[in-house]
C-alpha cells in the first residue's frame, strides 16, 4: 500500500522526495521478499526480521540523506539477484506445470519490462519525436505490476505446498492465474485439503497504481 501511494505521489508530482516515497517502499518490499523467501531456513527466528527492519529504516534515512541515484538502482537489483536463487530453488522443486508456467511468466514480464524501461530511458529524446510514442516507461510499469503478480501468486502455491495443501493453478475469468486449494487429497501427505476450495488473490501495488496511472495519462 505505502509503495502504491509513494508511486502515485511520485509520478503525479516528479519531485525528488516523492521519488524517494515510490523508492524507499521499493527496498523495503524486496526486504519483505527475502523474509518470506529465507525466513522458514532461519535458526534464530529474530534476529534476521530485526536486522531487515533495522536495514531497512536505515537505508531509509540515508536514502533520504545522500538521495542515492545510480546507487539506488544498483543496491536495488543486488536486491533482487539475492532472491533468484531461492526462487530458482522453488522452481526446480515444483512439478506442476501451470505453476512452472507462473515462474515464466514472472521472467518474461520482467526481461521485457526491463528493456521498455530501458529503451525509453536511453532513446527519450528520439522517441518523444516519434508519430506514435510506445510509451516505454508506462510500459514497464504494467509489465512490472503483472511481474509481482505472477511472483506472489508462485510463491503463495510454493507456500500452500509446504503447508502440506493440496494447491493448483486455476483461471479467474479465464484468464487470471490465481492460487486455488484443489478438493482433492494432497498426494504426496496424502492430508486432504484443510482449506477446501479457497482461493487466494495475490495483492500488487505496483498493478494498481499502474491502472490508476495509466488512466490519468490518457485523459
Ligand atoms: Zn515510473
Amino acid at each position: 500500500m505505502i509503495l502504491a501511494i509513494g508511486s502515485m505521489l511520485y509520478h503525479a508530482t516528479l519531485q525528488h522526495m516523492q521519488q524517494q516515497g515510490d523508492e524507499t517502499p521499493m527496498v523495503w518490499e524486496m526486504l519483505l521478499y527475502m523474509y518470506i523467501l529465507y525466513s522458514p531456513d532461519w535458526h534464530y527466528r529474530s534476529t534476521m526480521p530485526t536486522f531487515l527492519f533495522f536495514y531497512g529504516a536505515g537505508f531509509a534515512i540515508v536514502h533520504a540523506l545522500v538521495r542515492l541515484r545510480m546507487g539506488f538502482k544498483v543496491h536495488y537489483v543486488m536486491l533482487c539477484l539475492l532472491c533468484v536463487p531461492r526462487m530458482y530453488k522453488y522452481y526446480i522443486h515444483t512439478k506442476d506445470a501451470s505453476a512452472k508456467r507462473l515462474a515464466k511468466l514472472y521472467l518474461a514480464t520482467i526481461l521485457t519490462g526491463s528493456l521498455c524501461w530501458l529503451f525509453d530511458r536511453l532513446f527519450c529524446p528520439n522517441i518523444s519525436r516519434w508519430y506514435f510514442n510506445p510509451e516505454g516507461h508506462a510500459l514497464w510499469h504494467v509489465l512490472m505490476g503483472f511481474n509481482s503478480y505472477f511472483a506472489n501468486t508462485f510463491l503463495m502455491f510454493c507456500r500452500a505446498q509446504q503447508l502440506g495443501w493440496n494447491p493448483e493453478v486455476a483461471h479467474f475469468m479465464g484468464f487470471f492465474p490465481v492460487c486455488e486449494n484443489s478438493e482433492t487429497e494432497n498426494p504426496v501427505t496424502g492430508a486432504a485439503a484443510k482449506q477446501n476450495g479457497m482461493i487466494f488473490f495475490s495483492f500488487s501495488p505496483h498493478l494498481e497504481a499502474d491502472i490508476w496511472f495509466w488512466q490519468i495519462n490518457k485523459q
